[in-house]
C-alpha cells in the first residue's frame, strides 16, 4: 500500500495536486490533506477526485495522472 496526499489549495492552475506521500514536490504538510492509501493510483486518484473534482497528478509522482489541460 502507498499513501497518498492532496495539496489543499488550490494551483494557479486551477487544480489540486495529488502526490505520493513523501514526494519532493510535496507542498509543506500543513497544505497537505490525506487521501489514504491504496494499492494503486488509480484509486487513489478516484477518491481524491471525490475530495477535489479538480484534482490532478503530480508531474513528478503520478504521471500517469498528470493531465496538462
Ligand atoms: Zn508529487
Amino acid at each position: 500500500m502507498v499513501a497518498y496526499v492532496v495539496h489543499t489549495k488550490m494551483m494557479a492552475s486551477g487544480d489540486h495536486e495529488v502526490h505520493v506521500e513523501g514526494c519532493e514536490w510535496c507542498p509543506p504538510d500543513e497544505q497537505l490533506c490525506k487521501v489514504g492509501e491504496f494499492d494503486s493510483s488509480e484509486q487513489a486518484f478516484e477518491a481524491a477526485k471525490k475530495m477535489y473534482p479538480e484534482a490532478n497528478g503530480c508531474h513528478l509522482c503520478l504521471p500517469e495522472h498528470y493531465d496538462l489541460s
